[in-house]
């Protein structure tokens, strides 16, 4: 065969694959894309198989076997991401003693029905940053291979501790039930520990680390600010975990221990309530996010009002943090830290996420960023800003919509309309 008829049969069966390849259009009302500053309008997206393979201006006609989503009348946005996650839990009154009772199958049968919240509430990326018995793992290798739905998921697994830090799982037992949990649990004192936990999360399958560097609310023991890990501990963890390709999330509420994680190199802060000035400069210099959680906060001050919610070491501290983390999410916001949105969802009620933005944008954040924090910026800190983040040709087709204006009242988030990940559509109320 000449080369010449080589490439016109070529040419006529290219068109013919092109011709049987159904595409989905999407007509979108408002388009705000993850990374503009405003919203456009009149625009199409063309979606083939998983990807956005280009966004047109107007609202192009289907041709022939193309698929047609009418979304004219609505705003549609990227996938949005929560930072901060916990999948596998929900808080209640009953959380304490149901860390006695539950098995690993009921984390998981439950962690399925979180999932789905999730994703039906317009989150298409999470990270969870600490779990029960590793079932995140398990739950996102089931939503991967796609035995349920769910997010994206990033996860931590196991969160790492020191003895009687935040996230020593044997915290509050009596003497002969708390044992000497070690690194495979998650509880380090050494450097030696520090490493061989984070190796063994690596083996466990996990994608980042989670470390408490303060104490928490929610443990049972005393002090939620207390640093609790030395430097030289740190620094096995945030060394050992760049070996593995992770990075590392801490959880932190006094500024003593933030200093600490954020100079050791830790990508994100968690929380952050008792940030000072000196914190703020320290992540501003080392590019370190600060996932804020207000949510969390709000749910905890809630919370400690009521006679007997919390054991009686936890409500103090709770009526304590609860209130700051909005004023420390306006001061950080002020002072230009890099923020990434998370609510610490797991502690609150799954599906809930998006009531977030509203506590941003009470304390001084456009609506606009506050969309971007948890979209591009997000997509940036994970680390896959190329694959998602933007609604732009080249990304995964990661889309919702809402009915209205979500910049002129930003509540309109927490009433998604529609959900697609990768192409494939989870929700369309008419
Ligand atoms: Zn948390």
């Amino acid at each position: 065969m000449k080369f010449s008829q080589l490439a016109l049969l070529l040419s006529a069966a290219l068109t013919f694959a092109q011709g049987l390849e159904a595409r989905t259009l999407v007509h979108v009302g408002k388009l705000i894309d993850g990374r503009s500053a405003t919203a456009a309008s009149g625009k199409t997206l063309v979606i083939d198989g998983k990807m956005i393979v280009e966004v047109v201006d107007g609202h192009l006609d289907p041709g022939t076997g193309d698929e047609l989503i009418d979304l004219s009348h609505a705003t549609v946005l990227p996938g949005l991401m929560d930072m901060h996650t916990h999948l596998t839990n929900e808080g209640s009154k009953n959380s304490y003693l149901e860390r006695l009772q539950l098995n690993p199958a009921d984390y998981a049968f439950r962690s399925v029905v979180y999932a789905e919240r999730t994703l039906m509430a317009g989150f298409t990326t999470v990270r969870d940053v600490g779990d029960n018995y590793n079932v995140s793992i398990s739950l996102r290798n089931a939503i991967n291979g796609g035995w349920v739905p769910g997010p994206r998921i990033f996860t931590a697994a196991k969160s790492l501790a020191t003895t009687g830090g935040h996230a020593d799982p044997s915290n509050g037992r009596r003497a002969d039930l708390q044992g000497d949990p070690g690194p495979k649990d998650g509880v380090v004192n050494s450097v030696g520990d520090a490493r061989k936990a984070v190796r063994q999360r690596y083996k466990d399958g996990a994608d980042l680390i989670k470390i408490t560097a303060t104490g928490g609310v929610l443990s049972l023991a005393k002090n939620s600010q207390n640093p609790q890990f030395s430097d030289e501990v740190l620094e096995a963890i945030v060394d050992t975990a760049n070996d593995y390709g992770f990075m590392v999330a801490a959880h932190a509420h006094g500024a003593e221990g933030m200093k600490r994680a954020i100079r050791a190199g830790v990508r994100t802060i968690e929380h952050g309530t008792f940030m000072d000035d000196e914190v703020m400069q320290l992540m501003k210099e080392h590019g370190t996010y600060y996932v804020p959680t207000i949510m969390a906060g709000k749910w905890v001050e809630a919370k400690a009002r009521i006679d007997g919610f919390f054991p009686d070491v936890v409500r103090p501290k709770a009526a304590v943090v609860g209130p700051l983390i909005a004023e420390t999410f306006a001061k950080a916001y002020k002072a230009g830290v890099k923020i990434a949105f998370g609510t610490d969802t797991g502690v609150s009620a799954h599906g809930d996420n998006a009531e977030e933005f509203g506590h941003m944008v009470e304390n001084g954040m456009p609506a606009m960023e506050a969309i971007q924090s948890a979209t591009s910026v997000t997509a940036e800190l994970l680390g896959i800003a190329d694959d998602v983040g933007t609604l732009e040709a080249g990304k995964f087709a990661d889309l919702i919509a809402v009915d209205g204006d979500p910049l002129a009242d930003i509540s309109i988030l927490q009433k998604v309309q529609f959900v697609m990940k990768e192409g494939v559509v989870y929700r369309h109320a008419e």
